[in-house]
């Protein structure tokens, strides 16, 4: 398989002179390029091109710079920003700051005219260097135990029993670990994109699958049946095999699906709402529980939510992280706990992160928290310290 080139730059911009003159400068640091002066052709090549990086002109006559990057937003890109702009640079600072506070990556700003030298300072510094990052080191660390996992407590909140003193272990998120021997630690956020990009997902899936249930087996031996969380990603769910696989493992490792959480995210549910709902059908058939992952982010509608086989809705952090500063994000959260409740889901706030926190979330009545408050996420051995030591498990 041919691997696309990893720096991919998406330029807009009204100015046609000013795209052929960054065009030229990108292309040589090394990147694809690609320009428009097209507001709709732009939010097409996000979504169909997905751009590592974007240069984007802030005033442009048919549509303004904050309109596409409230529409980045939405679209949750991971493209690192530039922000180009004739303003005065306090204009491009609060475009900047409006831009971070939505959560997109922004790689710098550049005042127009643009200087040659700014721009090619600029664009290879923002390059991503994992030229290493490619199928056959991914295939290497899947193959030769580079990668690991780690498991973050939930525990269950005391709200709807009445009894404040009520906190128990709910369970454990896997997630995985790659420990490059030249490399140190790749965060996921990092390498699974790729990996989705190149069509190892599978693969990894796969590996990981086997990792967390050889690892399930050690804690039922020892008489501990904890409930654990596996992320699968949107492409695992084209294959329509995927569900028979998962169940095979269980059989093999005499792990009962039961035990098992499957997280997806609800954009990728949505991708293909009628392949997603056979596959989602099967595997509550088989036994495995269902998780939202990310919930807030996408644009499920109700109809569609209520349809899809989901048994837990996870809250998204950006919302539960935020929700001891602002009454709104308050209201939000509780709208989505009521609305898991009134679906007979499961309600997961993750990231949390302060006690402050935890008792918002126990007012408001979510069954389960998951967050740095609580535990980080920690290697297998580390489990059972963790459990005897916790404050949060004793009354
Ligand atoms: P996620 O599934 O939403 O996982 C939660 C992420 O939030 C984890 O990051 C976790 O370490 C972090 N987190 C948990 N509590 C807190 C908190 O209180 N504060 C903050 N700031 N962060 C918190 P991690 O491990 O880096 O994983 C990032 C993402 O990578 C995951 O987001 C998931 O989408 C993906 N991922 C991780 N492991 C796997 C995996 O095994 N398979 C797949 N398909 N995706 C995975
Ligand atoms: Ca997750
Ligand atoms: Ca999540």
């Amino acid at each position: 398989m041919i691997v696309e080139n990893r720096n991919r730059i998406l330029i807009v911009d009204d100015e046609r002179d000013i795209s052929a003159f960054i065009v030229e400068v990108a292309v040589q640091c090394g990147y694809d390029t690609f320009a428009t002066d097209d507001a709709e052709e732009f939010r097409v090549r996000v979504r169909s091109w997905q751009p590592s990086h974007i240069v984007l002109d802030l005033s442009m006559p048919a549509v303004d710079g904050i309109e596409l990057l409230r529409f980045l937003a939405t679209e949750n890109c991971k493209a690192q920003v530039v922000i180009a702009s004739g303003f005065d640079s306090k204009v491009i600072d609060s475009a900047r700051q409006l831009a971070e506070e939505r959560g997109l990556s922004i790689g710098g700003t550049l005042k127009k005219p643009i200087r040659v030298e700014d721009l090619k300072t600029l664009l290879e510094k923002i390059k991503s260097d994992d030229d290493w990052l490619d199928e056959g080191s991914i295939l290497h660390a899947i193959e030769k135990g580079e990668l690991s996992l780690a498991f973050q407590p939930k525990i269950t909140l005391s709200g709807n029993s009445g009894d404040a003193l009520r906190r128990e272990l709910a369970g454990f998120e896997a997630l995985v670990r790659w420990e490059h021997p030249k490399y140190g630690m790749v965060p996921p956020m990092h390498f699974i994109p790729f990996v989705e990009a190149v069509g190892l997902m599978d693969q990894l899936t796969d590996a990981i699958f086997r990792m967390a249930l050889a690892q399930i087996q050690r804690w039922n031996a020892a008489g501990n049946l904890y409930s654990i969380s596996i992320n699968v990603s949107a492409e695992n769910l084209y294959d329509i095999n995927f569900v028979d696989v998962l169940d095979r493992r269980c059989k093999e490792a005499g792990v009962s699906p039961s035990q098992i959480v499957i997280e997806l995210t609800e954009t990728a549910a949505m991708r293909d709402v009628t392949q997603a709902m056979d596959i989602l059908t099967r595997m509550r058939i088989k036994g495995f529980k269902l998780s939202m992952d990310d919930f807030g982010t996408g644009y499920s509608s109700l109809v569609q939510l209520q349809r899809l086989p989901f048994s837990e809705l996870k809250i998204d952090q950006a919302f539960v992280k935020q929700c001891h500063l602002s009454e709104q994000s308050r209201v939000i959260v509780k709208t989505m706990i009521d609305m898991a409740h009134n679906l007979s889901l499961v309600a997961v706030a993750e990231g949390v992160e302060t006690e402050e926190t935890m008792r918002i979330l126990e007012d408001l009545k979510c069954d389960i928290a998951q967050g740095y408050h609580i535990g980080r996420p920690m290697p297998a051995g580390q489990v059972e310290g963790w459990l005897n030591e916790s404050a949060m498990l004793r009354p």
